[in-house]
């Protein structure tokens, strides 16, 4: 599409939008008596309007059943995690019993690896991208220790030069040599789907197929992914994957994770795991007894029983999810984020103040866009939020700004590179 930089385009771009209305289902925080322009949805998602109500409906069910609302009602709690089975499935591309919603996003990192990660004398490393997010870095550190091994000699690092090359992200091909590399020495590759430093968006599959091809186990951090981008994680052959819902998914802070076991290991018992009552064979797991059987699928790595307030604000967001449909959201979200990019380079172009370190090919990001500032940079974004822009800083000196689809508008973006334009030089 061919874009234009006065703000009457980006209104015709808003008024011609299908998924516009999305955005009245929002709360946005207020800035001098208006709305921010809130560009951190892959931090912390806005509120539905729709939650409230969600959450009322749990404690008034509480209040009126006591225990009893365990098994009474349309969604008793006995139950409630399959509530949010189908919707979580269809988000990610996978079989309903692929998927669990339990816990929390780091906490699910830990058991899927406990399951998955089983070092041998032969076959024992990782590979993860460098700079992952600290919570996956101290995952990675910390189960490798688990195992009595040295996270110096077990965990590879691939890391883009952006000295040498300029460019800030990585290629697929050099994923794939430093796996083909490691060959029968690697045990996992265990990556993010969407970096949450440059927004690149690693390509999943092929990811997925290398580290077959080496022998090893291939899992996926999707924080950044999930409502973000469509994802076929069954067809990809992922073997599991974790993700929060707080972030793209707009299911309120802390809100719980999901889990993604590949169909190929639903039915595999003799996998160790830390379990717990609630992924015990649900036919008998009120007889109390010993012996753990777990259930068929990724129901069977649940420890607890449902966060029933937590759960509640998410479903309500899946419905929105599954309403506005990933792959409607994804066509918008490609020009949205294509349109920053754009005002964006003509900006830079009048005065040089940054550098876009996410991929330009859009196939290789999602929503997010990511500047690389010079020294400048915290004065440029702390203008932004004395004008309202809600965005987010990256030590040392990044920008990062997601355009979400489902309530930011064109004319959003456009008075973010407004703003950035008037900022002092
Ligand atoms: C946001 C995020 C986390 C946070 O984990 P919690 O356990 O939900 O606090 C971990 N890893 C990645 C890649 C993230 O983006």
């Amino acid at each position: 599409m061919q874009f234009s930089p006065d703000l009457d385009f980006a209104r015709k771009l808003d008024a011609a939008d299908p998924l516009a209305h999305w955005r009245e289902q929002f709360l946005f925080p207020q800035h001098h008596g208006a709305p921010v322009r809130y560009f951190c949805g892959n931090s912390l998602g806005l509120q539905p309007k729709t939650v409230r109500g969600a959450l009322l409906a749990e404690l008034d069910h509480w209040a009126e059943h006591g225990v009893e609302g365990h098994f009474r009602g349309e969604q008793p709690w006995m139950y409630y995690h399959k509530f949010l089975q189908a919707q979580s499935a269809q988000l990610v591309g996978a079989l309903p019993h692929e998927v669990v919603v339990m816990n929390t996003l780091t906490v699910n990192l830990h058991l899927l690896m406990c399951s998955f990660y089983r070092p041998t004398p032969q076959r024992y490393k990782i590979i993860m991208e460098a700079g992952a997010f600290p919570s996956d870095q101290y995952a990675m550190e910390t189960q490798v220790r688990l195992h009595g091994l040295n996270p110096e000699t077990t965990i590879i690092e691939v890391a883009p030069h952006p000295e040498k090359t300029g460019r800030h992200y990585l290629l697929t091909e050099e994923v794939l040599e430093a796996i083909e590399a490691a060959g029968d020495t690697l045990a996992l590759v265990m990556f993010g789907g969407v970096n949450y430093y440059t927004g690149q968006f690693f390509d999943l599959q092929a990811v997925t197929k290398a580290a077959h091809r080496a022998g090893a186990i291939a899992g996926f951090d999707l924080a950044h992914t999930a409502g973000n981008l469509p994802l076929q994680l069954h067809d990809w052959g992922v073997d599991f994957a974790v993700w929060c819902s707080y972030k793209y998914l707009n299911s309120g802070p802390g809100g719980p994770s999901g889990a993604f076991v590949h169909e190929r290991h639903a039915n595999r018992p003799e996998l160790p795991r830390l379990a717990g009552w609630w992924g015990h064979d649900e036919s008998e797991r009120f007889q109390m007894r010993k012996g753990f059987k777990p259930m068929y699928g990724a129901a069977g790595w649940q420890l607890s029983n449902a966060q029933i307030l937590s759960f509640a604000a998410h479903k309500a967001s899946l419905d929105m999810f599954a309403e506005a449909g990933m792959e409607n959201l994804r066509a918008k979200s490609l020009q949205l984020t294509a349109y920053l990019e754009y005002l964006l380079d003509g900006i830079n172009t009048e005065t040089p103040r940054f550098t876009l370190i996410t991929p330009r090919d859009a196939q290789a990001r999602g929503c997010q866009l990511s500047l690389l500032t010079d020294d400048r940079g915290r004065a440029l974004f702390d203008y932004l939020s004395e004008n309202g822009v809600v965005a987010d800083w990256r030590e040392p000196n990044v920008i990062r700004f997601a355009p979400v689809p489902m309530y930011n508008s064109f004319e959003d973006v456009w008075h973010l590179a407004e703003c950035i334009r008037n900022a002092p030089k």
